[in-house]
């Protein structure tokens, strides 16, 4: 067995757990060892049973005093409870649907549960715990892995344990110099104690090295990025003599202080002569698009193309219309580009773009295709960049000749954020909504309340106006107790027979799509059940309702976009966020939501309530998924290791060195498509 040898190496791993670890992403050995447990089990902490705390995981050891495999249906589902005892009390273990259990446990015989323990009517339960037979119950420290469907938690640590005997092959791609210097364990003391450390200390060593290899890893790959852009020569100065003034003007309203400042900031960077590469964050409603159009309005009237690029082919068409529109006043040529057009259709665009005809382009990724070709491209524009990889940035300017660059975003990142991400990025705030804005009524409610929510809604609905509803799933799903988009849909339609209700998803074809949002906004739709595909700057002013259905598995972020869905017109707009979950978190998101309409606090509430994870998410921001590191948690890690990336590529900047190959390879690995880093 080797490392780079596919898991099907690996005994008791057939066809069908190669299938089942492949929705893991792991395909080889290497990638098994790669694979860290999300959590401990540590055995040396068993508490006594009556001394378990509610919620709080624990393990316990225990007798199986009675076993019952109830003959009776658990919904389809046939259940096993066990009562266990030790010599403080007992608590019963249950399983649903776990007829496969059966035959591991005997009356009698001792057990090693850990779970969480629960309240259920009075009695105290442990529902699907992990569990193992005493015998052969390791005493320390077990890894828990994260795990999928045909996978058991057992079997899972029997490969680790396996593929264990790999770490010492495993190279260590760090120079000495580099672990002494950061205090580093070597990576097969790392794999050892990640997987099965024999006490905290070691663990921590591991988790210390591993994190700090992946930051290397990715910081590596961005400077490389980065270092491919600032390579070229120098930036293209728009004359001071292409005044924008007309195009303001013509706007139906003065712009903000806010948006007025931005231009300003932008039109310095256009006229300077060197590359701009500015981020525009402001909050949804800000007026983000007004400001974009007059970058492109001075890029056009300088004898450059411009392109806007949207996420999604839904915002990508409005923009093209809205755009469009106001461009048109002034002779300008916009053009549409995404991946669904038909032929024909997208042969004509791309002439017009390379023929200059089309002085501006709107589009999705389309616009990045290799086999788009522009005349003379001098400004991209990005709107809701998060969702953009960092390659895709790098590709996008290899288009033309170091055109400028505006990010648009309404996420709001931490300046330190910013800064890894971005590097020298400028950074323009839009902190001011144009007036006369109606703060969006927002009300948190349990499900006790949803029935009269939705009265609510029918009266708005009857007033002429439209709604969104939101949920967390498309289809029902037997693992999470949440209300689907296509349940809500059908129970609606029922419900408001005078009013007209439609689906929207992110699995429905791009035209089926089109054509719902183009009915919703002209009013043929007046319900919209959907999931989050309709976050990003969907602009509908006659909606003034939204719901969003199990709003606890939400983000506040992303809870304060879809708000920002409604109260885009003159109607006074109302947002229901439907909650479950009575903890003190629950709460605390509720009253933010309730009392706030300030993105960038939100934003930062949510930090400090939910930990880094989701607001950081790394693909909001289109950096690579992280295994192991977290990057607001190991900001001090990341400054250690980007020194080091910068040492690196200093000295060999196209990682070349035969010394450099392991990390070049975990680079490219980290990447994937996403980046061609043409090192
Ligand atoms: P976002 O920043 O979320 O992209 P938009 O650009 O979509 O915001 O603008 C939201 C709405 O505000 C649009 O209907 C737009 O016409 C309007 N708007 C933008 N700037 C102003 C302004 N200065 N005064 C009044 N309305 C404005
Ligand atoms: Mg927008």
């Amino acid at each position: 067995m080797k490392l780079l040898d596919k898991v099907t190496e690996l005994k008791g791993v057939g066809p069908k757990k190669s299938e089942a670890l492949e929705k893991l992403n792991i395909h080889t050995i290497e990638d098994l060892i790669l694979f860290f447990p999300r959590d401990y089990e540590n055995r040396k902490n068993k508490v006594n049973i009556s001394e378990l705390d509610i919620d709080k995981p624990a393990v316990i050891k225990g007798k199986v005093d009675l076993l019952v495999s109830d003959r009776y249906k658990y919904g389809r589902k046939q259940l096993l409870r066990l009562l266990v005892s030790d010599d403080t009390g007992s608590i019963e273990v249950v399983f649903f649907n776990a007829k496969y259990l059966m035959s591991s446990f005997k009356k009698g015989n001792e057990y090693i549960f850990y779970g969480k323990p629960q309240l259920n009517f009075g009695k105290l339960q442990m529902v699907h715990p992990e569990f193992s037979r005493v015998d052969d119950a390791a005493e320390g420290i077990l890894p828990i892995y994260p795990l999928t469907k045909g996978i058991t938690q057992k079997e899972m640590r029997q490969w680790q344990k396996t593929a264990g005997e790999l770490y010492e092959t495993a190279e260590d791609y760090l120079t000495g110099d580099i672990l002494d210097r950061n205090r580093l364990c070597s990576l097969s003391y790392a794999l050892k104690n990640i997987h099965f450390p024999t006490e905290k200390q070691k663990l921590l060593e591991a988790k210390y090295r591993l994190v700090f290899d992946e930051l290397l890893t990715l910081q590596t790959g961005l400077f490389a990025a980065r270092q491919n852009i600032k390579n070229e020569e120098n930036g293209i100065a728009f004359p001071k003599t292409s005044d924008t003034t007309p195009y303001i003007e013509s706007l139906p309203y003065p712009l903000t202080r806010a948006q007025a400042r931005c231009v300003e900031e932008i039109e310095a960077d256009l006229e300077s002569g060197k590359v701009m590469n500015r981020l525009v964050q402001g909050d949804v409603g800000s007026g983000k698009t007004a400001v974009a159009e007059i970058a492109m309005y001075k890029a056009v009237k300088s004898g450059y193309q411009a392109a806007l690029m949207a996420p999604t082919e839904i915002l990508a068409r409005q923009h093209y219309e809205g755009v469009g529109k106001s461009f048109e006043k002034h002779g300008i040529k916009v053009g549409f580009l995404s991946g669904s057009m038909k032929a024909a259709e997208k042969r004509e665009t791309l002439e017009g773009l390379k023929s200059g005809e089309l002085q501006v382009i709107v589009g999705t990724h389309a616009i990045i295709q290799p086999d788009v070709e522009f005349k003379d491209l001098g400004l991209v524009i990005t709107d809701e960049q998060h969702r953009f990889g960092v390659g895709q940035r790098v590709r996008l300017k290899e288009k033309g000749r170091n055109p400028n660059i505006l990010v648009m975003t309404a996420t709001p990142i931490p300046r330190t954020l910013a800064v890894i991400l971005y590097g020298d990025l400028d950074v323009s705030v839009i902190d001011e909504l144009p007036p006369g804005r109606q703060k969006i009524q927002t009300r948190t409610i349990g499900q006790e309340m949803r029935d009269k929510c939705y009265d609510f809604v029918e009266k708005q609905l009857d007033a002429g106006r439209q709604a969104y509803v939101v949920t967390p799933l498309i289809e029902d799903s037997d693992v999470m107790d949440v209300r689907s988009a296509d349940n809500v849909a059908q129970e609606l339609s029922s419900r408001f027979k005078n009013h007209k209700t439609a689906l929207l998803h992110g699995a429905m074809k791009q035209s089926e799509k089109d054509d719902i949002m183009a009915d919703f906004y002209e009013g043929k739709i007046d319900i919209l059940v959907a999931t989050v595909v309709i976050e990003v700057g969907i602009n509908v002013p006659n909606a003034s309702v939204i719901v969003v259905e199990n709003a606890e598995r939400f983000g506040l972020a992303q809870l304060h976009q879809l708000r920002g869905r409604v109260g885009r017109g003159t109607h006074k707009s109302y947002c229901f966020l439907i909650m479950d979950g009575s903890s003190e978190v629950a709460k605390k998101r509720g009253e933010i939501m309730d009392s706030s309409s300030d993105g960038f606090y939100i934003a930062e509430e949510d930090l400090k309530l939910r930990g880094p994870g989701e607001i950081f998410g790394t693909r909001q921001h289109g950096l690579p998924d992280l295994n192991i590191a977290d990057l607001a948690r190991h900001l001090d890690v990341l400054e250690h290791a980007k020194r080091e990336a910068r040492a690196i590529l200093e000295q060999d900047p196209a990682l070349k060195a035969p010394e450099n190959q392991g990390i070049r390879r975990r680079v490219t690995k980290l990447f994937g498509e996403t980046m061609s880093l043409d090192l």
